[in-house]
């Protein structure tokens, strides 16, 4: 086929394909438009998840009589108006372009008044262009309502999903935006039905509340970076992060927003990540809302379709700050788990389920299970651990412990491994772990598959202590291992590793992995008996590691009994 240009009508469907791709993208770029306007007030109405039509109506700043046309043709922007203002965007739109392809791929009706005017003006477009224009007597503010999306565009439609799966995606971005805004009063309509009300007074928190449940909101921790001088103040972070034992099984539930913009940003979400290191289950994800604020110059929001992505200048500087203040808060504020009484699984699940109307998929239900059976997070308490009194151990498994408030159950093996774990990081760090030689070196046989993650690793097992030698086809010789596994089986701590790392990993991961897949095979096992001495000692060194109520695997080394629950059990209180 020879060159040619498209015609206008065909590029300007292919470009609003790119801002307008399901029912929540037009939402997104209406409450964007919204809130650009100053507005304190918004109302989104959807019905046919979106299709039907799309309602958003705000009390904001008004488009002026005279300009209402105008905001329609591409390009047409008020908060733009020089090159050199895109290095220094502080509103959320800024390229003139979703009123115009919205009108593309759907009918478009707006009412406005600009806060001057003393009525209102009404236009009306089908297939991007005027097809009514006239007075209506109006509130101040903006209406604007979409009807029929895509009805032009059947491969769009086509590839829609289930109303409610749609819904659930405006009830997504509703919610983000409400979370950035928590001073705007948001409410949304689905099919009619009341879904989310917030009360615009400034609170994340109580948006939170609205859109996650009390119950889940209680085990958040608040993050807040305090510059320690004026000059540091950039970039701040604040928000709120899950405790370690409130997960999910995908990223759906981390929000980030920088300078109030609603973005996707896998440097975010690998630093937030890297703060609940050794603190998580494989596969298990944070809830987060982390908001990010920097010098508008200090980020291109320039740079995606529909602006769901930014660069930052000074990338490194973003991550860090973002981890180190999510991580403070978690080593400060991380509860211990304390046993409900009746206990009853799940009890804070089926709640926050109640609660949640809005922001989880619904096909993300059966997914709500954050929290380890038979206990419930309890409100942050500040300390590591108090100081613990031993009493004895329980079916050779858990270490029984006097505390200042009641009584502590030690999983002997969780503690053991956090012990070693940070144990065996530190000692890496200073290279300094103990190393034992075999007179009788073991010999190894591995898989092709085993002996490519030997290879990819090491150099870094050699850090950790161990030499190997090749030995004839995949076989190795193990010559020294380090100290704390004396007595393993080498071939069974050789297998466990490689089981445990894989090729893929990123030396920080890899290294991570070595430290727990070791912690883990050096801890005392459960049905192992110990003596008082050595009970003792564990628990000392458990009070002394920086995260004594986690083991790297996230799960609870310790569960508390308090006296006012023994109280209560015993009918003294
Ligand atoms: P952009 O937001 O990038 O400027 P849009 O196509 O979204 O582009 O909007 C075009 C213009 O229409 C905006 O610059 C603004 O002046 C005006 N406008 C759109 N929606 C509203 C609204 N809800 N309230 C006030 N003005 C609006
Ligand atoms: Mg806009």
């Amino acid at each position: 086929m020879p060159i040619k240009v498209l015609a206008p009508e065909v590029v300007a469907k292919i470009a609003a394909g790119e801002i307008v791709e399901r029912p929540a993208s037009v939402v997104k770029e209406l409450i964007e438009n919204s809130l650009d306007a100053g507005a304190t007030q918004i109302t989104v109405e959807a019905l046919g998840g979106g299709v039907r039509l799309i309602r958003v109506a705000d009390n904001g700043a008004g488009i002026p009589s005279s300009e209402v046309e105008l905001a329609f043709q591409r390009h047409a922007t008020s908060k733009l108006s020089a090159l050199a203002d895109l290095d220094e965007i502080a509103t959320l739109g800024f390229r003139g372009e979703a009123l115009p392809s919205i009108a593309v791929v759907a009918d478009i009706t707006v009412i406005t008044r600009a806060q001057g005017d003393l009525g209102g003006t009404y236009l009306s477009l089908q297939n991007g262009a005027v097809v009514e224009k006239g007075q209506r007597s109006s509130p101040p503010g903006t209406t604007v309502t979409v009807r029929n999306l895509f009805r032009n565009v059947p491969a769009r439609l086509k590839f829609l999903k289930s109303q409610s799966t749609e819904n659930s995606h405006i009830g997504n971005v509703v919610s983000q935006y409400s979370l950035a805004f928590p001073e705007v009063r948001f409410n949304l309509h689905l099919e009619g039905r009341s879904i989310l009300r917030t009360a615009g007074d400034g609170d994340t928190k109580q948006v939170l509340i609205q859109i996650y449940g009390l119950e889940t909101v209680k085990a958040m921790l608040e993050v807040r970076t305090i510059p320690e001088e004026p000059s540091e103040a950039f970039p701040t972070v604040w928000g709120y992060v899950s405790i370690p034992s409130i997960t999910r099984s995908s990223r759906r539930y981390l929000s980030f927003f920088v300078n109030r913009r609603w973005v996707q940003s896998s440097l975010l979400s690998a630093a937030l990540e890297g703060a609940y290191r050794g603190l998580l289950m494989t596969g298990r994800h944070p809830l987060a809302v982390i908001n990010v604020s920097l010098p508008p110059q200090d980020i291109d929001v320039n740079i995606h379709p529909t602006k769901r992505e930014v660069r930052f200048v000074h990338e490194g500087e973003v991550f860090t700050a973002l981890q180190r203040a999510v991580r403070k808060a978690l080593v400060e504020e991380a509860p211990v788990p304390t046993l409900k009484s009746p206990p009853s699984v799940h009890t804070q699940d089926t709640s926050s389920q109640s609660q949640m109307p809005v922001f989880p998929n619904h096909y993300d239900r059966e997914d709500e299970s954050g929290s380890m059976p038979s206990h419930i997070p309890q409100p942050p308490l500040r300390t590591a651990v108090p100081p613990l009194r031993v009493l004895g151990q329980l079916g050779n498994t858990y270490i029984v412990a006097e505390g200042p408030d009641g009584v502590y159950l030690i999983d002997q093996h969780a503690a053991h491994e956090r012990v070693l774990y940070e144990r065996i990081k530190a000692e890496r760090l200073r290279q300094a772990i103990e190393v034992q030689g075999l007179l009788q070196p073991a010999v190894v046989q591995l898989s092709p598959h085993q002996e490519a993650t030997l290879l990819s690793c090491e150099q870094t097992l050699s850090e950790y202590g161990f030499t190997l030698e090749a030995f004839g086809e995949r076989a190795y010789l193990v010559r020294a291992l380090p100290a704390f596994l004396k007595g393993k089986s080498p071939a069974e701590v050789i297998e466990d590793l490689l089981e445990a790392v894989s090729e893929k990993d990123a030396l920080s991961e890899l290294q991570e992995k070595v430290s727990i897949s070791l912690a883990c095979q050096g801890a005392v096992k459960a049905g192992q008996t110990l003596s008082p001495q050595e009970l003792r000692q564990l628990v000392r060194d458990l009070e002394s590691t920086n995260l004594p109520r986690t083991c790297p695997h996230g799960r609870p080394t310790m569960i508390h009994v308090s006296s006012a629950q023994l109280e209560k059990e015993f009918g003294r209180a």
